[in-house]
């Protein structure tokens, strides 16, 4: 990918306007959030982003109809490498402006595309993602949750699980079942669903982190309009898929350079401690640097090759969830005995504990390295379909 004189002129514009506007009340939140920490600030971090919101620092992809800056993918790359560089915290609204957004500009009706792409560009409402059930995970085709028609309402009953950020969404995307005794792919509809109502209960789950940021949702005669339906009734196989397919676009770049800000932390604790004569973690860290290297050059190439293989999103997948665990581990390894103990009672975990206690699930989310290896096996190396019970 290269960036033309135009595109480094953007970086430095944003590259500014980060420095000046990470100040006064939103200088403390830097580094705040993301993964294993979403729990931090969340009030604070939500007016941090109507701020980027306002100066037009959302949504930059999207095509300028539907409230974005019609960004190229250059610039879009150099949001997400210059918004982690600058230390900026995770955005609250990522799974509407990156999940939700695209698919409704993809899928979705000119009506749910003036009703809900509005608000996600400004953060005025948040949205969660609710795929996977207690018997539907990799199998996201056993998904049972039901919704039936009633007038002018669907009436949907189900238990979600594992539901990221359920507990301060405004709405949720639910994969449901429309068609009475359908199975498999057939008879699903993607359905978008108020959180804030009675038919919904939210119970929040503990992690290995001692955070929760994922929950459990249970849907007992929860309620939404029948014209709520992205891509038609029954359609929601499909509709699913696209979410998935754009669920691992421009952003696993700015993901990269928050790795590259983990690995130098990582590399200055070796240097200043006992660790950095080791000559296997010295050994782990240069695999490591390498690693990132590799990755970022095939991010690159990813993202730059629209038609792909198919199968490069996949095979990023693996390299990025393997890299970051592999991370956690080293940083327990240059820690030594103390990254085994807690630093206060209850469960006071310091940043390379969480990394290391975090990243067990990076290997399961957005699709587990079996699933991954799945894909490639059967469309890249044209390998026949796994038997499925
Ligand atoms: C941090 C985190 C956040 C998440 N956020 C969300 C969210 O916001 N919304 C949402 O809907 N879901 C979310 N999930 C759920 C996630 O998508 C599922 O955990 C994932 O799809 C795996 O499903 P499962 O947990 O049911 O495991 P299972 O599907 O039961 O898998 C268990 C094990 O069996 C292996 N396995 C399963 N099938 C096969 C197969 N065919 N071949 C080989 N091996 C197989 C898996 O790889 C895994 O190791 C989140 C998960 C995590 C960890």
């Amino acid at each position: 990918m290269r960036f033309t004189l135009e595109d480094e002129r953007f970086r430095g514009r944003l590259r500014q306007w980060l420095a000046q506007n990470l100040r006064g009340p939103f200088a403390q939140l830097r580094g705040a959030g993301g993964p294993g920490r979403e729990h931090e600030a969340h009030a604070e971090r939500l007016a941090w982003n109507r701020h980027l919101a306002q100066a037009g620092w959302t949504c930059l992809g999207w095509p300028p109809e539907h409230g974005g800056a019609g960004a190229t993918l250059a610039r879009q790359v150099i949001f997400h490498e210059e918004y982690a560089r600058s230390g900026a915290p995770a955005r609250v609204g990522y799974l509407g402006e990156e999940l939700l957004g695209p698919t409704l500009i993809a899928l979705g009706t000119p009506e749910q595309q003036r009703r809900f792409l509005p608000p996600i560009v400004a953060v005025r409402e948040l949205w969660c993602q609710g795929y996977s059930e207690p018997g539907a995970g990799s199998d996201l085709a056993a998904v049972a949750t039901t919704a039936t028609l009633d007038g002018e309402e669907w009436v949907i009953s189900g238990q979600k699980v594992w539901t990221s950020l359920a507990h301060v969404a405004d709405w949720c995307f639910v994969l449901a079942r429309t068609q009475p005794g359908s199975r498999g792919r057939d008879g699903l509809s993607y359905l978008l669903v108020p959180m804030r109502q009675p038919g919904i209960t939210v119970r929040p789950i503990r992690q290995l982190t001692g955070t929760s940021e994922f929950n459990e949702v249970f849907f007992d005669g929860a309620r939404t309009e029948a014209g709520l339906v992205v891509g038609g009734v029954g359609e929601g196989w499909r509709v699913a898929r696209t979410t998935l397919a754009i669920e691992r676009g421009a952003a696993t770049l700015g993901q990269q350079v928050g790795f590259r800000r983990e690995l130098d932390a990582l590399v200055e604790l070796a240097r200043c401690g006992p660790a950095g004569s080791v000559p296997l973690i010295r050994d782990g860290l240069a695999r490591a640097w390498i690693g990132l290297e590799a990755m970022r050059a095939h991010a690159l190439a990813v993202l730059a090759d629209p038609a792909g293989s198919g199968t490069d999103a996949s095979v990023l997948k693996l390299l990025w969830s393997r890299w970051h665990q592999r991370l956690g581990e080293l940083a327990m390894q240059v820690r030594g005995a103390p990254s085994m103990v807690a630093r206060g009672a209850p469960y006071d975990l310091d940043e390379w504990q969480r990394l290391f206690l975090f990243s067990r699930a990076d290997t399961i989310y957005g699709g587990s390295d079996e699933i991954q290896r799945n894909i490639i096996a059967e469309r890249a190396l044209g390998l026949p379909r796994q038997a499925r019970s």
